[in-house]
């Protein structure tokens, strides 16, 4: 039978039956890390707490899980760290974080913890309407990061025909989405607006000469942001959807077919926490950090872990009828992407929101840097060739407006040659911290 949802008896549960299921899941989870993970049995003792918990309620009285911590974990316990909590015997596979700083976090996964993944993954795809009918192409990099991997098992779990294009450059990529009856495709949304210049500098036109009809992109929130969202469709002609995940976590949300800008979290595999300045849980309309717990990876659970996303709790309904807690407007930042210019907080997504809109933008680039003698913020940006030096001047005037009301800042603009700055066929890097002089 048609239905929107891939498992309705969970996706509409009740509140109160989520919330037993995960008060039982997070009990077994505590106990199953304090008997088990060397590394958890020293943080409850050191914190002189209990491992036992009651339910979801008893959850905070845990000490909170870091990345920084897990890293530092493996360094001085190489190579796996002992966070691990079931034997190496029976782990199947290993990702890497995609790190900007330092070594990458190894994350380890049995057979089941791995089902989960990429299980939850295939429940978002069904929410954005693809079907077993689809024919489906991952173009993300073939290698250790689990957003190439955790795609292709998705669909290939819904029983969707499956084209593996990891190691394909995007000339072939490009071939292919023309040879094949190929529905659906899934990339970051930098690679999204790659590979339609790309496609357009040969003449062609992917929303015209495609099959496409849905696009979904992860790795990087640029389809939660609604400029991009919308320039990514306007170029294949199709839905996009944005799909929030974390290697150490679950690929834990999806915004639905209703396109209400909320993004609904899988509560029975994820159990989320978003806490305020002041550590509390915020209520609905609330912004705060989310902190997750993983319900049902047993080789490395994680408990109550930071992930430096700014998230705010929808206060509203989503017409689809799902129950799922659901967030406004995907991640609307990174802590670790914050910047102080001049006292005043910048987040780079906010630049993005403000500059995607002109359509004579084809790329940008934001540069924090001292220009004589104080904190600046340089935007650079590479116009659309077609465009006339006297339209480059007007765009740079309206850029440079945009930005100052936007920011409350008066950022420095700087249009560059056509094709000047650097295309992104994986995630893009486009801030450049040169006070610092660490890129991230
Ligand atoms: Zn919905």
């Amino acid at each position: 039978m048609a239905s929107r949802y891939l498992e309705p008896a969970i996706e509409c549960r009740s509140r109160a039956a989520m919330m037993r299921w995960q008060s039982l899941r997070v009990r077994e989870q505590v106990r199953h890390a304090a008997a088990h993970s060397p590394f958890y049995r020293r943080k409850f003792k050191e914190a002189g707490v209990k491992p036992t918990v009651r339910g979801v309620h008893d959850l905070a009285r845990l000490p909170f899980t870091t990345k920084d911590e897990l890293k530092e974990n493996q360094a001085s316990r190489p190579p796996w760290g002992d966070v691990l909590a079931v034997p190496l015997a029976d782990v199947l596979r290993v990702h890497l974080t995609s790190a900007t700083t330092g070594r990458p976090l190894a994350f380890l996964d049995t057979q089941d913890d791995w089902r989960g993944f990429y299980h939850s993954y295939a429940r978002s795809l069904y929410a954005f309407g693809v079907r077993r009918t689809d024919m489906v192409m991952t173009a993300f990099s073939y290698g250790p990061w689990i957003g190439y991997w955790s795609g292709f098992q998705a669909a290939q779990d819904l029983g969707c025909l499956v084209f593996p294009v990891g190691g394909l450059s995007t000339e072939q990529r490009i071939d292919a989405l023309l040879t094949y009856p190929i529905t659906v495709l899934g990339c970051t949304p930098s690679y999204a607006l790659f590979l339609a210049e790309h496609a357009a500098r040969k003449g062609l036109d992917l929303a015209k000469d495609t099959k496409i009809r849905i696009t979904w992109h992860t790795g990087e929130p640029g389809a939660s942001i609604p400029a991009t969202k919308a320039r990514i469709e306007s170029a294949f002609g199709a839905k996009a959807y944005d799909l929030p995940g974390l290697t150490e976590i679950a690929a834990w949300g999806f915004e639905c077919d209703a396109r209400s800008g909320l993004t609904h979290v899988h509560e029975d595999y994820c159990y989320p926490e978003v806490l305020g300045e002041d550590g509390r849980s915020v209520g609905p309309g609330g912004r705060g950090e989310l902190v997750f717990t993983s319900l049902y990876r047993k080789a490395m659970p994680l408990i109550r872990y930071r992930t430096r996303d700014i998230v705010q709790v929808a206060d509203r309904k989503c017409p689809c009828g799902r129950t799922l807690i659901a967030f406004e407007g995907g991640v609307l930042a990174r802590v670790d992407d914050m910047k102080k210019v001049r006292g005043i907080i910048v987040y780079p997504r906010r630049i993005e929101e403000l500059v995607r809109p002109h359509a004579a933008v084809d790329e940008f680039q934001i540069v924090f840097r001292r220009h004589e003698g104080l904190d600046d913020i340089l935007v650079r940006v590479d116009p659309s060739p077609a465009l006339s030096l006297a339209e480059r001047e007007g765009l740079k005037g309206r850029l440079a407006d945009a930005l100052r009301t936007g920011l409350g800042l008066r950022p420095s603009v700087e249009i560059t040659e056509p094709g000047a700055l650097p295309r992104w066929d994986h995630k893009a890097r486009r801030v450049v911290d040169e006070r610092t002089e660490v890129p991230f």
